[in-house]
C-alpha cells in the first residue's frame, strides 16, 4: 500500500509518499511560496534531493507538480498515479465533531468548513489540498488527521473558560489544543521504548518546537494541554507569547492598537523574538545568551521556566508522572533546554543523567539517570507517519 501524506499551509505544501510495508519513506519534499511569486519546490527521492522553480498560483498547481515529480523519469518513484491507494491530509481544526482521523466524506468536509473561523489561516488552505487530490485522484480515498483530534479527550474543566457559559455553548469558545498527532505518536512511542503498556502511563509530552505545547497523557488519553482555542497561549514560543494575562491585552488595545494589530503583536513578534530582540530561533538566542545577552537569557529562561511549570501542573492534574517526554525542534535538539527544565524537579523524583542528554540530535533515548523514578525520554516526533497509518487503517 502507497499512502501520500500532505500537509498544506496558506503558502506552502509539504507532502511525503509512503511504502507501509516497512513503513519507508519513498519520497518527501516542499513547495514553498503559493501563490506569492518565486516558488520553489524541494523533492527528495532517497539520498538525492532535485530544486525546481516553476511558477505556482495555487496548491492545485502545486500538487500537480508533486504528482509529476512523484511519476517523473528522473525524480519519479511511482510508474502510475494509480499506484497511490489512499491520501492523508494533516488539518488543523476539526472542532468538537472530530475526535479521530476519518475518511473525508462531504459532511467530513463540512464540518471542516465550520472550523474556518477557529483555524482562518490554516483551514482554507488544508481544504484546498483535499479539493485538489479528489480532483486529480478521483476514487482515491481521502484521509483527514485533525491537530485537535487527540485533546478531545479533555474533560470540561480542562477545555471551558471561566467566562460566560454562553460563549462555550453559542460560539465554541474553548480550548482545544493542537499538535495532537505529535502527542500522540510520541507519548505511544515512549511507552513502547520503556516497554511498558501506554494504558498504565501518565506522561507529559513536551512539543518544544517554533509552535510549543505541553500534554497531560494520562493512560493514553489526552486529559489537558497548553494551547488553548489559538496557537499563542501556554509556553513561550519562537514569535508567540505563551500565557499573558488578559488585561495586559486590553492595555495594549487602549494605547492604540487594532485587533489585527494586537494579533501580529502576540503572533509575530513576540516569544523568544519580542522578549531577547535577537531572533526567533532558540539556536541564536541561546548563543546571543553565553554571549552576554540579558535579554536573549531572559527569553531562555522564561522558556525554561514555563515548561517546567507546566510539566508539575501536569503531574497534579494526573495525580502522578511516570514519564517526561521531549520533541520537536527545541525538545529533540537543545540539550540545555531539556538540562535547565528539569533541573528543580528532582522533588518529583525526576533525576536526569547529564552524559546521557548531550549530543543527542534528534534520536530516540531514555536521558533519566537509572535511578530516577520519572522517566526522561526525547522521542523525535513523525507526524507524518502517523497520518499514514490512520490512512492506511482507514483506507482499508
Ligand atoms: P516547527 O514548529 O516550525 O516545526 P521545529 O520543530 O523545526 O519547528 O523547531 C524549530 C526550533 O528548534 C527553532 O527554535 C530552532 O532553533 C530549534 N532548534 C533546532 N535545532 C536546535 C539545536 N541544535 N539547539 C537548539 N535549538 C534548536
Amino acid at each position: 500500500m502507497k499512502i501520500l501524506v500532505l500537509n498544506c499551509g496558506s503558502s506552502s505544501l509539504k507532502y511525503q509518499l509512503f511504502d507501509m510495508k516497512g513503513e519507508v519513506v519513498l519520497a518527501k519534499g516542499l513547495v514553498e511560496r503559493i501563490g506569492i511569486g518565486g516558488s520553489l519546490v524541494k523533492h527528495t527521492k532517497g539520498e538525492s534531493s532535485t530544486v525546481h522553480k516553476p511558477d505556482i498560483q495555487d496548491h492545485s498547481q502545486a500538487i500537480k507538480i508533486v504528482l509529476d515529480l512523484l511519476t517523473g523519469p528522473e525524480t519519479g518513484v511511482l510508474s502510475d498515479l494509480g499506484e497511490i491507494t489512499a491520501v492523508g491530509h494533516r488539518v488543523v481544526h476539526g472542532g468538537e465533531k472530530n475526535a479521530k482521523s476519518v475518511l473525508i466524506t462531504s459532511d467530513v468536509i463540512k464540518s471542516i468548513e465550520e472550523c474556518v473561523p477557529l483555524a482562518p489561516l490554516h483551514n482554507p488552505a488544508n481544504l484546498m489540498g483535499i479539493y485538489a487530490m479528489q480532483k486529480m485522484l478521483p476514487g482515491v480515498p481521502n484521509v483527514a488527521a485533525f491537530d485537535t483530534a487527540f485533546h478531545q479527550t479533555m474533560p470540561r474543566e480542562a477545555y471551558v473558560y471561566g467566562i460566560p457559559f454562553e460563549y462555550y455553548e453559542r460560539d465554541r469558545v474553548r480550548r482545544y489544543s493542537f499538535h495532537g498527532t505529535s502527542h500522540d505518536f510520541v507519548s505511544a512511542r515512549a511507552a513502547e521504548i520503556l516497554g511498558k503498556s501506554i494504558e498504565s502511563l501518565k506522561i507529559v509530552t513536551c512539543h518544544l518546537g517554533n509552535g510549543s505545547s505541553l500534554a497531560a497523557v494520562d493512560r493514553g488519553r489526552s486529559v489537558d494541554a497548553s494551547m488553548g482555542m489559538g496557537t499563542s497561549c501556554g509556553v513561550l514560543m519562537g514569535t508567540r507569547c505563551g500565557d499573558v494575562d488578559a488585561s495586559v491585552l486590553l492595555h495594549i488595545m487602549e494605547l492604540g492598537s487594532s485587533a489585527s494589530e494586537l494579533s501580529d503583536i502576540l503572533h509575530k513578534k513576540s516569544g523568544l523574538l519580542g522578549v531577547s530582540g535577537v531572533s526567533s530561533d532558540l539556536r541564536d538566542v541561546e548563543k546571543a545568551a553565553e554571549d552576554g545577552s540579558e535579554r536573549a537569557k531572559l527569553a531562555c529562561d522564561i522558556l525554561y521556566r514555563s515548561v517546567k511549570k507546566y510539566i508539575a501542573a501536569y503531574a497534579a492534574v494526573m495525580g502522578g508522572i511516570d514519564a517526561i517526554v521531549f520533541t520537536a525542534g527545541i525538545g529533540e535538539n537543545s540539550d540545555l533546554t531539556r538540562k535547565s527544565v528539569i533541573s528543580g524537579l528532582e522533588f518529583m523524583g525526576v533525576k536526569l543523567d547529564d552524559s546521557k542528554n548531550g549530543g543527542l540530535r534528534g534520536k530516540e533515548a531514555i536521558i533519566s539517570a537509572d535511578d530516577s523514578k520519572v522517566k526522561v525520554l526525547v522521542v523525535p516526533t513523525n507526524e507524518e507517519l502517523l497520518i499514514a497509518r490512520d490512512t492506511q487503517r482507514l483506507a482499508k
